[in-house]
């Protein structure tokens, strides 16, 4: 069988090497010196200034959205994983759907500015398949309506944008590091901000809302342990060679499925990509559901993503409807792709896909 993805483990020596470290101290949990050594290398790879580690990155959303007093109404995009919509549901606040660019498949900036009213206090937007969402725009539109806009970037780990990293943008950003990502820490993710308040906030409410004796926030268990932090320590040195591995896969795939009727989503100028993900978009779902079909024969599971549009979910309220998101979602498929992926099975994808559509 040949999956949408398979996780990428580094050589298990260099695992254990942190095992050992563990065993020794007997330090497992909270805080220990494997998670402040991983926040440090990663606030360093990434080049930003406050990030926290996290148990996943749902929680790194709804703690991000806490820690901030969001209430009210968050704008937020339809195409995106479903965790960006729950965690604003479960967060107590009302997600306001607006429908997303065809191009660059993220959050249109001109509807979010139409959607704004006195009780918005948030946008939360993805950076879909780590394309930029238009940072500017929403810079601005946020400085100006005096709103948050937060980045949900579980798909931007690696990417840079205009000189910087992806992850650097937003009033906040989140991440996800689970094993499924192109950084894993198996389950985990951080919240980045850009301020020393709001930085020990997110800690504080990570950890319960409390150091030692001293209560002094609400706070819910967000944590990661050593034994994740090992994980991340050890994969994040082949972040470099994965990321080049994956552009020439894909590179691959480009060159194997060139003169088919699909498109690709195209990188904007000034994006340094990670290549974590190979979406097509084919002309309707009737061709999509062609190619799954003949791919899940051979067994080979591709993976319909995103879908459904998020503002359809059973139990959102309102009655937007999204009709590019909708589109969108009802035709695009990620396609297998994984570091150590073999050529033949590339291949033998493309040549599956091409007699489907014939
Ligand atoms: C993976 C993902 C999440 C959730 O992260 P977890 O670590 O699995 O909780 C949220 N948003 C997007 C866009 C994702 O891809």
């Amino acid at each position: 069988m040949i999956n949408v993805t398979k996780s990428f483990l580094p050589p298990r020596k260099e695992y254990e090497k942190y095992l050992d470290q563990i065993w020794e101290s007997h330090w497992l949990t909270n805080n220990g010196p494997l998670v402040k050594e991983l926040e440090a290398q990663l606030k360093d790879y990434l080049g930003v200034q406050y990030l926290q580690l996290t148990s996943n990155g749902t929680i790194a959303i709804q703690i991000a959205l806490k820690a901030m007093g969001i209430t009210g109404k968050v704008i937020t995009t339809p195409f995106s994983y479903v965790a960006t919509t729950s965690t604003i549901l479960w967060e107590g606040c009302e997600p306001v759907f607006v429908d997303i660019d065809p191009e660059t498949l993220c959050i249109n900036p001109d509807l979010v500015e139409a959607a704004i009213d006195g009780d918005t206090h948030a946008v939360l937007a993805t950076h879909v398949f780590g394309l930029p969402c238009d940072v500017e725009r929403l810079e601005e539109i946020g400085k100006k309506h005096g709103i948050k806009i937060i980045y949900d970037a579980a798909h931007a780990f690696g990417c840079r944008y205009k000189g910087r990293s992806l992850l650097d943008y937003g009033d906040a950003a989140t991440c996800s590091f689970h094993a499924t990502k192109l950084f894993h820490t198996v389950e985990g993710g951080c919240v980045i901000t850009h301020d020393a308040a709001l930085d020990r906030e997110v800690s504080l409410k990570k950890s319960f809302g409390h150091i030692g004796d001293e209560h002094f926030t609400l706070g819910i268990n967000g944590k990661n342990s050593e034994f994740h932090a090992a994980m991340g320590l050890a994969v994040l040195p082949y972040m470099q060679q994965n990321i080049t591995e994956r552009k020439m896969l894909s590179e691959t795939y480009d060159e194997s499925l060139k003169g088919l009727p699909i498109t690709r989503p195209k990188l904007p100028e000034g994006l340094e990509y990670n290549y974590a993900y190979y979406p097509v978009l084919f002309e309707n779902e009737e061709t999509l559901l062609k190619v799954v079909e003949s791919l899940k024969k051979n067994e080979i599971i591709p993976r319909r993503y995103f879908w459904p549009s998020l503002e359809t979910l059973p139990y959102i309220k309102s009655k937007s409807t999204c009709n590019i998101s909708n589109d969108i979602s009802s035709r695009i498929l990620c396609l297998p792709f994984y570091n150590e992926m073999k050529l033949r099975d590339l291949r033998k994808i493309s040549d599956i896909i091409m007699s489907s559509i014939d």
